[in-house]
């Protein structure tokens, strides 16, 4: 079975590198137990930064250096792909502009395996993550479950066809 998860809210804390009471012990389970594992998160923050201006919002590098630092604690999601949608139909960004955007966020990322593209139809409640998560497996959405902690993952699920579960439904 391919274990897709959402990050914020569901593997670590919002913003933070902390991961939820039980995870660690759960995703050491499924990777003994032979499940394949994928990440699929909305971070649509430097994007917004950049169109904005608005220092509020993370930098591709810090949420780079983010990512590294949670695979630290999860070793799991160290040799695992990270499908990360970076784009938001609500911004005017244009494609040379995201292009830049998803280099940078790239190389701080290294050497995380991240799977990153602005393509609208990536972002949850749209389906393509999942199904680009389910194609890296070669597995069909029926073999795939997507464990998340909010409306629009449970929306993102029911597009692709992948079983969703709650976050605490999980643990
Ligand atoms: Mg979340």
């Amino acid at each position: 079975m391919l274990y897709i998860f959402d990050l914020d809210g569901t593997l670590v804390e919002t913003y933070g590198i902390r991961p939820l009471d039980g995870i660690p012990v759960r995703l050491a389970k499924l990777q003994a137990e032979g499940h394949v594992m994928a990440v699929a998160t909305n971070q649509a923050g430097p994007a917004w930064g950049l169109a904005t201006g608005d220092g509020k919002y993370p930098q591709p590098r810090e949420l780079g250096e983010r990512f590294r630092e949670i695979a630290k604690v999860l070793p799991q999601l160290a040799t695992i792909p990270w499908f990360v949608s970076v784009g938001d139909p609500r911004l005017s960004l244009d494609t040379s502009a995201y292009t830049q955007l998803i280099r940078a966020f790239q190389a701080a990322g290294e050497p995380l395996d991240l799977h990153l593209s602005a393509d609208p139809r990536w972002r949850k409640p749209g389906p393509e993550m999942l199904h680009a998560a389910c194609a890296y497996y070669e597995l069909p959405p029926e073999q795939a479950v997507f464990v998340g902690d909010y409306e629009t993952d449970a929306a993102a699920a029911a597009a692709a066809g992948v079983t969703y579960i709650s976050i605490e439904q999980f643990l």
